[in-house]
């Protein structure tokens, strides 16, 4: 079953079950808390926090996810892409979970020619937190899961919140086995890699204070559902192959690099964790540019960047030489994701000029900086170290325009790591130059020349986002 056909059977049934079909909102979130939209619930959580009314009581969507935090898994994994698609069904004062868990059992398992995604009930594990009896029993008694594949688990996994004071609750998940040659017996809770979270049903039903996910203060007046499921992760398993990478949309980037790069997949562990990275990255900045991300130093412009500079160093990896192939990837994603997402080929063209031009400063960074870093990686080298000096990496940086995440993982590819203390204090030193410096004009005594060099350095290479927005990566 193809990856959009996953996503129209998932809208229709909710669609047949009284749900308003809500298009997928922008990865460019609106929320200030966050940078980018890490989970389908994101769009609705005015109404989830009663600041507004929604307009129907029941919505489904296949909402566009980004999850930095989840980038250094990419390709390690089977199951984790830093652009996803969460399918998801909310009740804003509606049903709850007693309707909730029956409505996701019936899709899961029911026969593919009755519109369900005819998953084998045998394979499925389900999770519920500790405390939640109410919703292990409807698994148990309503649905009739056996009690040996229901799995109560803490709060660390079972419990959500937004991470402040608001609604939160209990969640259950929904596991499929794939098999003993994927890893250990013992349902989820024993192996997160042989049994695969495909979704989460969230039951908010309480109301939390700012003391943390233990401050209960009581029932919310309404509770709400809200449900994640990942596309990419249903297609893996409905395509009958080993990870999300090799599914149809990434699967087609994925084929295409290993062509441009004359390597082949299945071949070697580490360059089929290239090709899977690849294939992911490219895919996820054709969406942050198509909804308007354009590269830069901070937040969402750092994250697009970092993206398309790790996507270019596998590339450089996998083909041991520095051409461009950047262009015709996009194109490949552009295709694969342009049946659902008509924007893409209209924006094509912008979307292009982005992409090449930041492959292009990318390639002007490295040439002017690499054999800079490989005289500092010998120097260490010869001096019988395996650390790389905070000083190397600072003129790196200074010079070159390196951010330090490149200084850190061409370090680590060379079994160096990286003096980041020293490194971050001469970045400090920096800062706090230019801050004298910006100080001293004020009062009309400066000498531009000296410092300007050091103000520039500061003003464009200071990374300050990133990681502000990840507080909310429980989301779901
Ligand atoms: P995991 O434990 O596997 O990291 P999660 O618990 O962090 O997943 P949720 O926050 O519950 O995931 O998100 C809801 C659903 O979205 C998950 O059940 C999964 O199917 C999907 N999902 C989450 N993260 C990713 C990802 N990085 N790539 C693809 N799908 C994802
Ligand atoms: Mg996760
Ligand atoms: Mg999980
Ligand atoms: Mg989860």
């Amino acid at each position: 079953m193809k990856t959009a056909e996953i996503a129209r059977r998932f809208l229709a049934f909710f669609e047949n079950n009284g749900h308003t079909v809500v298009p997928s909102a922008s990865l460019v979130a609106e929320d200030p808390t966050l940078l980018l939209v890490n989970a389908g619930m994101v769009p609705f959580k005015p109404y989830f926090l009663g600041e507004r009314t929604a307009p129907y009581d029941r919505a489904a969507t296949a909402q566009k996810c980004v999850r930095t935090v989840d980038i250094d898994e990419v390709g390690k994994t089977a199951r984790h892409a830093s652009f996803f698609q969460m399918l998801g069904n909310f009740s804003f004062g509606d049903y709850f979970k007693e309707r909730a868990i029956p409505l996701a059992w019936q899709l899961v398992t029911d026969p593919v020619e009755e519109g369900g995604f005819g998953f084998d009930p045998e394979k499925l594990w389900v999770t519920v937190y500790t405390e939640d009896g109410e919703a292990e029993a409807i698994w148990r008694d309503q649905v009739g899961v056996p009690p040996e594949r229901i799995q109560r688990r803490g709060m660390a996994d079972n419990f959500w919140s937004m991470g402040v004071a608001g609604p939160c609750g209990p969640d259950s998940e929904i596991y499929y086995d794939r098999g003993p040659e994927y890893g250990r017996e013992g349902g989820p809770d024993a192996d997160e890699d042989r049994y695969i979270e495909l979704w989460n049903l969230v039951f908010m039903q309480w109301e939390r204070g700012p003391k943390g996910d233990t401050d209960i203060l009581g029932d919310l007046p309404r509770k709400n559902i809200d449900t994640g499921m990942g596309l990419e992760r249903m297609a893996a398993i409905l395509q009958g192959v080993d990870n999300i990478y090799e599914t149809d949309t990434l699967g087609a980037i994925l084929h295409r690099a290993a062509e441009l790069t004359g390597t082949a997949y299945g071949d070697a562990e580490e360059t089929d964790v290239s090709l899977r990275v690849v294939a992911d990255h490219v895919r996820t900045a054709t969406m942050l540019v198509s909804d308007g991300v354009k590269p830069g130093n901070e937040k969402r412009g750092y994250v697009l960047r970092r993206i398309l500079r790790r996507t270019v160093r596998n590339l450089r990896l996998l083909s041991g030489d520095d051409s461009f192939y950047l262009h015709e990837l996009t194109r490949t994603a552009i295709n694969a994701m342009g049946e659902i997402y008509s924007e893409l080929e209209t924006n094509a063209e912008m979307i292009h000029s982005v992409i090449d031009a930041e492959e292009k400063n990318f390639a002007d960074t490295l040439r002017s900086g690499t054999s800079l870093f490989q005289r500092a990686a010998e120097r260490t080298r010869a001096a019988g170290s395996t650390v790389f000096s905070g000083a190397d990496a600072f003129q790196l940086h200074d010079t070159y325009g390196f951010p330090i995440d490149l200084t850190l993982e061409m370090a680590r590819e060379q079994g160096l790591s990286v003096d980041e203390d020293t490194f971050q204090s001469l970045m400090q030193r920096q800062r706090d130059a230019a801050k004298r410096d910006a100080e001293a004009k004020k009062l009309g005594n400066a000498d531009p020349g000296v410092y300007s060099k050091l103000l520039e350095g500061a003003g464009t290479t200071e990374f300050l986002g990133y990681t502000d927005h990840e507080s909310e990566s429980r989301v779901l």
